[in-house]
């Protein structure tokens, strides 16, 4: 067995990541040797390593069904026990489904609160984060950078309607966002204003299973019959990233101007090669990690991901007990 410990000398083993609670190993957001439940915290596909062969994952039911519906994958679940005694799901404000992993009592006895991706402000198609007081946090580092702020998500909002409203007089509009979450946010968006856009077929099929979990989401989809006519309009697209010839192509075929843009939390970091940049994250930046931190309590900060050390050296700087998980490998509980 393993628990949250940092190793003695002569123990160390190879790190995984794991907790260990009540028998169980449980895996975060990927595929461990040994685990027993592999915790999935959302949806998208750098957090789903362990579905294909996993004999019991933990996720929420949206997550479950975003899994099936957009890539056919069942995850499985064994019958009965979906989420074993002394384990929470809770709401991570990320996207439709994506949860927290929160353990009551490790085998170390403290309690640990893994955070997924995560966001601190409300967005408009998943549910709020819920956050519990915990010993230890690990925490997601995608924006581990004190100088990054995202500002209020609303009047990135109205920017979006207020620019995709004008320039729409003019010609085409082809946005650029993740075909998960961020599209079905753009679109919602988009219809306050009252703009209705033609979405790919792919962003569609995720759309559809926002809607059976109450999204309310007008759109149309580029495979559909009543998309021919809109398309002959200047009208307004979302296309998933990496689509990068597209504006080109619709140029040519429709004949007309097609401007672009990017929604995502990295325009406050980089410069896109679109008309406009929008900087609308579901991530919480740094100073709504160190929010989110003290209002679990946590003793023990742990980072994980690609900026983990930044993210870690960035929390320490700021008076937080914080290391990368890597530095804490796993002590056998003989
Ligand atoms: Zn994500």
């Amino acid at each position: 067995m393993h628990n949250l410990l940092k190793a003695e000398e002569g123990y160390i083993i190879p790190a995984t990541f794991m907790l260990s609670s009540g028998g169980f190993r449980i895996s975060l957001d990927r595929k461990e040797p040994g685990s027993d439940i592999d915790f999935v915290s959302h949806a998208h596909t750098d957090h789903l390593a362990a579905v294909k062969h996993s004999e019991w994952v933990l996720a929420s039911s949206q997550t479950a069904d975003l899994i099936a519906g957009s890539y056919g994958l069942k995850p499985r679940v064994p019958d009965g026990a979906p989420v074993p005694p002394g384990l929470k799901l809770l709401g991570a404000g990320h996207m439709l489904g994506s949860r927290q992993l929160y353990v009551d009592a490790c085998d170390s006895g403290e309690s640990v609160v893994y955070t997924g991706d995560f966001q601190m402000q409300d967005s408009r198609v998943s549910e709020k984060i819920e956050i519990p007081s915990s010993d230890i946090a690990i925490l997601d580092s995608t924006y581990p950078d004190p100088g990054v702020h995202f500002g209020d998500r609303s009047e990135v909002e109205r920017d979006i309607q207020r620019w995709a409203s004008a320039i729409s007089r003019s010609g085409i509009v082809l946005f650029r966002a993740y075909a998960m979450g961020k599209s079905q946010e753009l679109i919602s968006i988009l219809n306050e204003a009252g703009m209705a856009p033609v979405v790919s077929e792919r962003i569609a099929a995720v759309c559809s299973v926002y809607k059976k979990h109450g999204a309310k989401l007008d759109y149309l989809s580029t495979g559909s019959e009543e998309c021919d006519s809109e398309l002959r309009g200047n009208f307004i697209g979302i296309t998933e990233s990496g689509a990068d010839a597209l504006p080109v192509a619709l140029g040519v075929v429709h004949a007309k101007h097609v401007f672009t843009a990017v929604v995502t939390g990295f325009a406050k970091m980089f410069r896109f090669d679109t008309d406009m940049q929008f900087p609308l994250s579901d991530h919480a930046d740094f100073s709504q990690s160190v929010d989110y931190i003290n209002a679990t309590g946590a003793r023990k900060v742990f980072t994980y991901g690609n900026s983990a050390e930044l993210f870690a050296a960035n929390l320490r700087s700021s008076g937080i007990d914080a290391r990368p998980f890597t530095e804490y490998q796993c002590t056998p509980s003989i």
